[in-house]
């Protein structure tokens, strides 16, 4: 690790084309190592961010933006070839990097790099096109690209383009990176658990493997909650009774709550000043002055750190009503009469930080102990019911009482659990009633292509393809294509949503056998219904797992209504999932049969 001058930029760029040519874990992990120890050490957070296409933590949300339209200009303008010559160059290798690398080298022999880039000096031109915006904006952004372009290598150029289109898909996970800074700074396997907990309770990469380069472990022990860092969310696991539930985690009694369809909310209390952050730590605060004001009125912390879900209610009765009520409360302008309009309650079910006291290490019944004496509880605020019983029986009846109080079930929880940030285990257990119908749960799915309407829906996009994760691979797998469960305003709002993410190419990390009229970057994800898991000769999830040469798709897939903007495209219905769905519905049909 170095402590002068910035790395250079083209250092990095050959550190990335080493990344690419590997897929061993070990592997990278390595490369990375070497890359940390080489970079000077207050650009470790730069580097982190970049390897990640990205250039800040994500719940800070600054987006670069740049769409294809644009990045093909900057290339024509720096290699001084008109607009046509860009996009055929572009077509031919489906890859705005590959494009710029060749395009740039063909203009490379005229002209010499008479100036090295350094990283400092593109990252903080990447930051600088992230922060225009409005009138004007388009130009700047172009102008500021093309100066960079024109000091660029063709290896520079290749994943400068890449990470300025989102397009930058180095298969380098999150928890590669911990990894790699375990080995560089830590120099021991064991502190490994470490450094994961500091990013789950702190999930900012470059603060926190900065933190292990200049204080090594005890810096990494010393990260812990904060007031205004997001912590990653404790998920749930689903079984299909109480009594699998309690055989399963093997304790006499258990902790059922109502399972709020509603949004969930982690809820940052500081004095006065109130954060909400999403399930996917995006800041919300905007959507939700009212529950900022009850927070603020009926909190009785001056600091905390609660969780709850926001649920839209019925004012007169008081009713939980269905999430999509909530939608209405996502827009920039009219809140206030939204508000009224769409009311909301607010109903809590943890507590990660109380005062100067951390309590995510403390088991739930204490946690749940705390919640209920800092909530002075009221008509719009209070505690998520919960029964405390050693009956299965009595929690099946529970379940039955919250579904006809407008909830989607129970979530069961280990009343000996910590609160496990970012994991998702077996201490929190959902239970539905749809698991035991048809196909068993909805799925979350993530848009990848459009096809032009017919008919009715002419001059618009009428049937989606949408693909599932493979988190092994670190790809999107198309699964279905999907027509019905739109609703004309769908039909008419998706197009404008997706607009910013699309593609002529096939998006990197994208992997179909069919070509849609219109690629999108994988970006939103949408809720689906479906009959059942079917194998499919087209569709690529799960490729050769179940039958060679075969994948899987869905039967009679239909949307939801539910646009899933709390989640991430890597948050979407995984391809093990599904298969894991598949088997279990043989299974059924089986002892049917
Ligand atoms: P789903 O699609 O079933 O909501 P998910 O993948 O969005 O699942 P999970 O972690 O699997 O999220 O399910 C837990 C979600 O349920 C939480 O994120 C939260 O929004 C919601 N929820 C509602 N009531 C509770 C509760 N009492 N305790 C925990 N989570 C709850």
């Amino acid at each position: 690790m170095k402590t002068n001058s910035s790395l250079e930029f083209s250092r990095l760029a050959e550190y990335y084309s080493r990344l690419e040519s590997t897929t061993s874990r070990i592997e990278i992990t390595k490369i990375l190592s070497s890359l940390f120890s080489e970079t000077p050490k207050e650009e470790i957070p730069l580097v982190c961010y970049l390897t990640q296409g990205k250039l800040r933590p994500d719940y800070e949300g600054v987006e670069l933006g740049v769409a294809e339209k644009l990045a093909l200009r900057a290339l024509g303008l720096a290699t001084g070839l008109n607009i046509e010559k860009v996009s055929e160059v572009y077509l031919q290798f489906g890859d705005i990097g590959k494009a710029a690398e060749k395009l740039v080298s063909q203009k490379a022999q005229a002209s010499l790099f008479s100036s090295r880039l350094t990283l400092k000096q593109v990252y903080d031109s990447l930051l600088k096109i992230s922060k225009l915006s409005g009138q004007g904006s388009l130009d700047a952004k172009l102008r500021e690209l093309v100066g960079l372009l024109n000091s660029s290598t063709p290896l520079e150029a290749k994943y400068i383009m890449r990470i300025v289109m989102g397009q930058l898909r180095l298969g380098v996970a999150d928890y590669t990176i911990l990894d790699a800074a375990a080995e560089a700074f830590l120099g021991s396997k064991e502190f490994r658990q470490d450094i994961e907990k500091a990013y789950n309770v702190h999930p900012d990469l470059g603060f926190v493997v900065s933190k292990a380069a200049e204080e090594g472990i005890s810096g990494i022990r010393s990260i812990g909650v904060q007031i205004g860092i997001p912590i990653r969310p404790m998920l749930a696991e689903r079984l299909e009774s109480a009594v699998s539930i309690f055989e399963k985690l093997g304790k006499r009694e258990l902790a059922a709550e109502y399972k709020l369809d509603g949004e969930r909310l982690q809820i940052h209390k500081d004095g006065e000043k109130v954060i909400l952050f999403s399930r996917r730590l995006e800041v919300i605060t905007h959507h939700y002055p009212d529950a900022v004001e009850l927070v603020k009125k009926y909190l009785k912390a001056n600091k905390a750190i609660v969780e709850g879900e926001v649920v839209a209610i019925n004012e007169d009765t008081g009713e939980y009503l269905p999430f999509q009520e909530l939608m209405h409360r996502r827009r920039k302008y009219g809140i206030e009469e939204a508000m009224k309009e769409y009311p909301v309650s607010l109903n809590l079910f943890d507590i990660l930080l109380f005062e100067e006291k951390e309590m995510i290490d403390r088991k739930y019944i204490e946690r749940r102990k705390m919640l209920e004496s800092v909530i002075e509880q009221e008509e719009r605020i209070m505690p998520v019911p919960m029964i405390m019983t050693s009956d299965p029986d009595r929690v099946e009846r529970y379940m039955q009482e919250a579904i006809a109080n407008g909830c989607e079930g129970l979530v069961v929880k280990d009343p000996d659990s910590t609160y496990r940030a970012g994991a998702r285990e077996f201490a929190w257990i959902k239970l539905k009633r749809e698991y035991r119908s048809e196909l068993t749960d909805t799925l979350d799915l993530v848009i990848i292509g459009g096809f032009h309407g017919k008919g009715r829906r002419a001059g618009t996009l009428g049937t989606y393809l949408l693909a599932a994760y493979d988190d092994k691979r670190n790809v999107f797998s198309s699964v279905a294509k999907i027509g019905t469960g739109f609703t004309d305003e769908d039909l008419r709002k998706l197009p404008e949503i997706l607009k910013e993410y699309s593609m002529s190419v096939k998006p990197q990390g994208v992997e179909s056998n069919i070509e849609p009229d219109i690629w999108f970057k994988p970006h939103l994800v949408i809720e689906v219904i479906a009959s059942e898991i079917t194998l499919s000769p087209t569709h690529t999830a799960a490729w050769d797992r179940i039958r060679k040469g075969t994948g899987i798709s869905l039967r009679f897939p239909k949307f939801t209504g539910r646009i899933r903007d709390d989640k991430g495209p890597e948050e979407a219905t995984t391809v093990d999932e599904l298969v894991e769905m598949y088997k279990k519905q043989l299974k059924k049909i089986e002892s049917e049969g």
